[in-house]
């Protein structure tokens, strides 16, 4: 299949009348059934039209997705949340108020209208209304209700930058919206409506603290940070090993002298034995390290900052065929959830603490 690829003018600012026309030609693609990769403030979305069971269908078999991990349906107005739930509780209301347009993904009891393809089997349907221009002007062109994963092939890293998802999607879909890069970098908070308190299935950028601002009590599933629990976690997508790259991910933890000095001699070592070994740094440590491959993730006082290049370098480690990578910790507090969340799912929870004095190796 032949991919088109059109680049907006607009970046994630004001759409362009040329931007419109494209995104209109992408409405028009989406209304038919068939697929298009376009930029959310989160990561790049998969988009097909969300009543249409073919264009799920489409959607798994382009990211060879397992098929009970379901999709998000994405709208531009409120008020249509209440076609695609059976019921919308006073607390949906109360988050769309704070957060929507943005990065929060609601689950709800499905309607009939929704199929069973888009949601993964289950009798509930996650909504999101995004906030990205270029997302939002799709949507209405199609009609309003587009269902969309990250636009990445199953098991990599869900792409910030449109260059990713041209990497895993060319030839697989018709059109991909080229936005550059996005604006947070880690996909959306997933918070489930339909249990009392509410319960965080996947931390984002909106995060605890902030929903219980507004809804009393939230809880998060157990599963979130920790590989051990017994329990298979609430959100079926957190069950893939998901974020992985190529090279074998290891992340260290604890006072910043003996997290360098820890890599950088098993850095030495395995570089001896034929590794090729990448560092993920902050900015403030990035010159300690000896490595093949050192790269500046951001700098520690920056969460934002780190979240938006996170992926980016997961998959840049693999294009420079990277064995093995060592990444530093972070807080895991507020938005450092997320991106601790996402680190340790991306290093199969490998994590090695270091304590003041540690005799390293
Ligand atoms: P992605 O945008 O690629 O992260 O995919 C959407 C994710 O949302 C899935 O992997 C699921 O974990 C989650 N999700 C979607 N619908 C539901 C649902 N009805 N219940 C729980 N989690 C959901
Ligand atoms: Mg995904």
């Amino acid at each position: 299949m032949e991919t088109k690829i059109v680049k907006l003018e607009c970046g994630d600012g004001i759409l362009s009348p040329e931007d419109k026309a494209a995104l209109k030609e992408a409405g028009e693609v989406l209304k038919k059934g068939g697929l298009v990769a376009f930029p959310t403030e989160t990561v790049y979305g998969l988009g097909g039209d969300a009543f249409n069971k073919a264009s799920s269908q489409k959607i798994y078999a382009a990211k060879g997705r397992p098929s009970d991990n379901p999709l998000i349906v994405h709208i531009c107005r409120f008020e249509d949340i209440y076609q695609i739930a059976s019921w919308v509780p006073g607390e949906a209301e109360r988050i769309a108020r704070a957060f929507w347009p943005g990065p929060l993904t609601m689950i709800l009891p499905k309607s009939d209208l929704v199929p069973r393809e888009t949601t993964g089997g289950l009798d509930t349907v996650a909504v999101r209304m995004p906030s990205h221009p270029a997302a939002r002007e799709l949507i209405a062109c199609a009609g309003g209700f587009v269902a969309a994963p990250s636009a990445n092939t199953s098991g990599k890293p869900s792409p910030a930058a449109a260059q990713y998802v041209v990497e895993d999607m060319l030839g697989k879909i018709d059109m991909i919206v080229d936005g550059g890069q996005v604006g947070i970098g880690l996909e959306s908070t997933i918070i489930d409506l339909t249990v009392s308190p509410p319960q965080i299935l996947r931390p984002g950028y909106v995060t605890r603290e902030m929903l219980e601002k507004v809804l009393g009590t939230v809880e998060e599933d157990a599963v979130l940070l920790s590989g051990d629990s017994k329990k298979p976690p609430r959100a079926p997508g957190m069950k893939y090993r998901h974020y992985a790259p190529r090279g074998e991910l290891t992340i260290v933890q604890g006072p910043q002298e003996e997290v360098v000095r820890y890599i950088n001699s098993r850095a030495a070592k395995e570089k001896a034995e034929g590794e090729k070994v990448g560092v993920i740094a902050t900015k403030e440590a990035l010159s300690l390290y000896r490595a093949d491959v050192v790269k500046s993730v951001g700098s520690r006082r920056d969460e934002e900052e780190i979240a938006r290049h996170l992926y980016n370098i997961l998959r840049e480690f693999d294009r420079e065929a990277v064995t093995k990578i060592y990444s530093e910790g972070f807080s895991s507090r507020g938005f450092g959830q997320a991106i601790m969340n996402r680190l340790l799912k991306a290093a199969g929870y490998r994590v090695v603490e270091l304590k003041e004095g540690t005799e390293n190796i």
